[in-house]
């Protein structure tokens, strides 16, 4: 292809696929397959690739990632970006009603919004481009996050229809309760700590250097403001349509997620519409946003040296209660992350009796500026725990002392360690440290792991208390008279027990693997792990490239595979597994009894696009006659099975390194 046909190409693929990034992200209506928008994309990518001059800026291509921001550099911003006065009464609004009318004799439109819990962020367009997203910082200044705003699909990064030449829009990046969950699902099942709350998350992601990390997170972005010299519309209401126009993701009249109104009492009507409603949205909000809709009357009204006069929030009632804060304890999970806990005085929250709250980590508490003996506001947010919230630092009494935050573990004394770029405190006393290993023995008999019945986590605590067990491999030597003797323990309990254990011999090796507890090792990295290295012992001698070589597993995962096997400890509880006849090697299932392994001891990259397989099926198949599927190209690779579409980079990888290529054809030849 030459370069003007590139061209065109190019300027038809990312024209279509903005255009249809908008009807799934924006409007919710796509018009075709995720796997033909995939298609496109990849195709796209591989012009890109070819002729890298010809790349935009705003390409959607930009929206996987991949850009890294080392330093996130300072922007003042054109128009201050202020936060709005908040309110929590509906005094508070009948007030700044009467403020408002006082100042102008005539009749005043309001509109009423949604107060979107996330990251305020300011995004500049010229000629209809995305040029810089800029977050709200002190209100003067704040950090340029372009590279990571443009993973965010539901914001344009090309705009349609009459948009003016140049304006900055204003609006909330946020992460859907969905995303959240998801990610806190994954950090569990790798022992990860869990986020606090989708806000944080949201800000916490906008400023990782990574912006394809970022990119996957799913974060979401509704726009409410719109500032510039030339704007056609000369209300609030009436530009943010014209926004949508253009292509941005705006809230919508029709789903009553936004409203105009000439009186407190349609205000207090949208505030007690969502009061109601708020929790079957997607996305938390805290409250309500009240503008004057006429941008002339804004003007008028102007600002204070904090917010506009013009725009109140009203904060919903929180679930919150106020107690004092009586002590702090320290809890250790399996991984040795230690989390503080505060014991209140019982105070009622929506309906229960709470005596304990979650304080996260220092930090927190530091910032919180926590005192024993405050006066401290609890809360109840979408977690089951309780959280601190703040500090009612005015009615400190004199006697309160600071928090010292503990240097040693609560439970075995070894001095604690913070990790870099870690919030979490760790005992690191792993096979010394009782909740840990009562910990990591609840998880190797979970339901997702060894799933061994009739054992409980208080069960386990009994038998660790009693000495009978003492890590996990002592459940296959348990002694049916000692268990007979404790407490709470009859025949059939021990029979189930017993069974329960002798069942677990036959789960399966990419279970047992995950059950192991390797950090960062969850359910589908295990089961990953045990298709590439078919047993324990290779996985223990893999090298670190060889690890990093497979599909999905990164840096962090591999040092800790690594890291666990150096563990003398840990090796001794493998051998006894082995012994008691743990699965550690995955077991040939039925239809591979007399299949000849003959792609033994070869390293093989799949690349592109197939007639007759998908990548999945040509991959499980490689697996299935012993060969092992590397994620990208080296000296090692025996030969690449390529596709259509191959990328041009891993062609001339391939050639470089000199690895052979045979076609889909010619491995089915080789297999048959
Ligand atoms: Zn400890």
């Amino acid at each position: 292809m030459d370069k003007s046909t590139a061209q065109l190409k190019i300027q038809k693929l990312s024209k279509e696929l903005h255009e249809h990034n908008y009807s799934y992200y924006v409007l919710s209506q796509p018009t075709i397959t995720d796997y033909q928008f995939d298609v496109m994309l990849q195709e796209l990518i591989k012009l890109e690739e070819q002729f890298p001059e010809l790349i935009d800026e705003n390409s959607p291509t930009k929206r996987v990632g991949g850009a890294i921001t080392k330093e996130f550099d300072t922007v003042i911003h054109n128009h201050r970006m202020l936060s709005l006065s908040n309110s929590y009464s509906r005094q508070d609004l009948i007030d700044f009603e009467k403020r408002i009318q006082k100042l102008i004799e005539e009749e005043v439109e309001y509109v009423c919004e949604l107060k979107y819990d996330g990251v305020a962020i300011g995004l500049r367009y010229l000629d209809g481009k995305l040029v810089q997203a800029v977050t709200r910082g002190d209100g003067t200044r704040g950090d340029d996050v372009t590279n990571n705003v443009k993973t965010i699909r539901s914001i344009p990064l090309e705009l349609k229809g009459d948009y003016p030449k140049e304006f900055e829009i204003r609006g909330e990046i946020f992460l859907p309760l969905k995303a959240f969950e998801k990610l806190n699902k994954e950090k569990e099942s790798a022992g990860e700590t869990l986020m606090a709350n989708p806000r944080n998350t949201a800000s916490g992601t906008l400023k990782m250097q990574s912006s394809k990390v970022v990119a996957k997170r799913g974060l979401d972005c509704y726009l409410y403001y719109l500032l510039g010299e030339n704007l056609s519309e000369k209300t609030h209401l009436g530009n943010l349509k014209k926004a949508a126009e253009w292509g941005f993701k705006v809230p919508l009249e029709s789903e009553r997620m936004i409203e105009k109104t000439n009186s407190i009492r349609g205000i207090l009507d949208f505030i007690a519409f969502w009061n109601e409603r708020r929790r079957e949205l997607p996305f938390e909000v805290d409250g309500i946003v009240i503008k004057v809709n006429s941008y002339q009357k804004q003007e008028l009204l102007g600002f204070t040296s904090k917010s506009p006069r013009w725009a109140i929030a009203y904060k919903f009632e929180t679930e919150q209660a106020v107690t004092v804060l009586n002590s702090v304890s320290y809890q250790v999970g399996r991984t040795g992350a230690v989390t503080p806990v505060a014991n209140l005085e019982p105070v009622s929250l929506l309906g229960t009796v709470v005596k304990r709250a979650s304080l996260h980590n220092k930090d927190q508490i530091e910032k919180l500026d926590l005192h024993i003996g405050d006066e401290v506001f609890v809360e109840k947010g979408g977690e089951i725990i309780p959280k601190v919230v703040g500090v009612n630092v005015a009615s400190r009494p004199s006697y309160a002392k600071p928090i010292g935050y503990i240097t040693h573990c609560p439970e075995c004394a070894s001095a604690l360690v913070r990790k870099e770029g870690e919030a979490n405190h760790y005992c690191l006393n792993e096979n010394g440290c009782s909740p840990q290993i009562t910990g990591k023995i609840q998880h190797y008999i979970s339901r997702k792991a060894m799933d061994i019945d009739g054992l409980g986590g208080e069960t386990v605590e009994q038998f660790y208390k009693a000495g009978l067990i003492k890590d996990i491999a002592d459940l296959y030597s348990l002694d049916p008279l000692k268990m007979l003797s404790l407490e709470r323990m009859a025949d059939k309990s021990v029979n189930n027990i017993l069974k329960g254990v002798k069942d677990s011999l036959k789960i399966p090796f990419e279970q047992v693997l995950f059950a192991i507890g390797i950090r960062f090792v969850g359910s589908t990295v295990a089961k990953t792990l045990a298709r590439n290295f078919k047993n324990i012992d290779n996985l223990k001698t893999a090298t670190l490239e060889e690890l990093i070589e497979v599909d999905e597993i990164g840096v962090k995962i591999a040092e800790s595979v690594q890291e666990f096997f150096k563990d003398d400890k840990n090796i001794e509880v493998i051998s006894r597994l082995k012994a008691a006849g743990v699965q550690f090697a995955v077991k040939e299932s039925d239809e591979d009894i007399g299949v000849e392994k003959i792609l033994t001891g070869k390293s093989i990259v799949v690349s592109g696009v197939f007639q007759k397989f998908t990548r999945e099926e040509l991959k499980k198949t490689i697996e299935r006659l012993g060969g092992k599927n590397a994620g990208s190209i080296s000296k090692k690779t025996s030969f690449i099975i390529a596709g259509e579409k191959m990328g041009p980079s891993k062609l001339q990888k391939a050639e470089k390194m000199g690895v052979k290529l045979i076609s889909e054809e010619e491995f089915i030849q080789m297999i048959s």
